[in-house]
């Protein structure tokens, strides 16, 4: 049976470490989130953002705007909250309401306070291996890979997943571990012989149990980033699984984490941190002028 991977406790560690190192700054770290609309599963992140937000010690400014508001007041919000000096990270909630164009909301956002990391200019910092804003989940699956493995120099990796939320980054992020990557999607093809030769596999997909105990390399470790709400065995309930059949592959990998419980916890908490690294490089930047 394999190791299973408590997400929910190793967030909560590092909120209790971000919280110690917000208590020693000179300075209080802000985070901005912006709402549109009245997305019921959208309002409960945006909740849960702004409790740990100041669970941990920092400033939350909360924008709720209506469904209705317009392309040029969200870019003027967004461009308020660029030039205030209490604000160190600004995140929008997506999805955004299909009259809104996200990509051009995204592009307003100052990369220095991208702490979603959905910036191009943070996407490039990150393919050029530099120090920019990485998005939250990929980094949370990096630092509870790096917790269990440490080093995972010349490791075979394959991530299933190409978007710019979560497989892209991630694979990034994993070939500076020095990994040997490769970057599944909907067009590869015969997936299970590619994820058997995984000695760590990502599933970054979106479809329920997708990847079955047989794709799994005895002894690999999977990181299950899929989030999937299904019908439940009682009449009426539902339940959220993973893109992995988890039952099956935990008697396979060596260690693999479960949904929920996984990956999810990891995301708030690295909002939290990329908030504390924005903060620190705004601070240190405005007391060099
Ligand atoms: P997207 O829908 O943007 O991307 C899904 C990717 O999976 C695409 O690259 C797609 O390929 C690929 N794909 C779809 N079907 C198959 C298939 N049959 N075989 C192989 N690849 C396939 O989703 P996201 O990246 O935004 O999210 C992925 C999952 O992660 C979702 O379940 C989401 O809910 C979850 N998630 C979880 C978070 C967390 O906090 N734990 C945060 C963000 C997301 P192609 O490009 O060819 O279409």
């Amino acid at each position: 049976m394999a190791d299973i991977i408590d997400g929910k406790a190793f967030a909560a560690s590092l909120r209790a470490s971000i919280a110690a190192e917000v208590a020693a700054l000179s300075f209080q770290p802000g985070l901005a989130v912006v709402l549109v609309g009245d997305d019921p599963a959208s309002k409960v992140y945006v909740a849960n953002k702004a409790r740990q937000t100041v669970e941990v010690g920092m400033r939350s400014f909360e924008h709720r705007l209506p469904a209705e508001t317009t392309q040029a007041t969200l870019l003027a919000l967004v461009q308020s909250l660029n030039a205030d000096a209490a604000v160190h990270g600004i995140l929008v909630q997506l999805p955004l309401p299909r009259h809104l164009d996200a990509d051009a909301i995204i592009a307003a956002i100052s990369p220095a306070k991208d702490v979603d990391g959905l910036t191009v200019t943070n996407a490039g910092l990150l393919a050029n291996g530099l120090p920019g804003l990485v998005p939250c989940t990929p980094l949370g699956c990096i630092l509870l890979l790096h917790d269990r493995l440490g080093g995972m120099t010349g490791l075979n990796a394959v991530v299933i997943g190409r978007s710019n939320l979560v497989g892209k980054p991630i694979a990034q992020l994993l070939l500076q571990q020095n990994c040997t990557v490769t970057i599944a999607h909907s067009k590869t093809r015969d997936l299970p012989t590619l994820c058997r030769g995984a000695d760590i596999l990502i599933a970054a997909v979106g479809r329920p149990e997708m990847i079955k105990g047989d794709w799994i390399k005895p002894g690999a470790t999977v990181i299950d980033v899929g989030i999937n709400r299904v019908p439940a065995a009682a009449p009426g309930k539902t339940k959220l699984v993973g893109d992995v059949a988890f039952a099956e592959a935990a008697g396979v990998a060596g260690i693999i984490t479960p949904v929920p419980g996984g990956v999810g916890p990891m995301t708030i908490a690295c909002l939290l941190r990329n908030t504390l690294t924005a903060a620190k490089r705004i601070e240190s930047r405005a007391t060099l002028v």
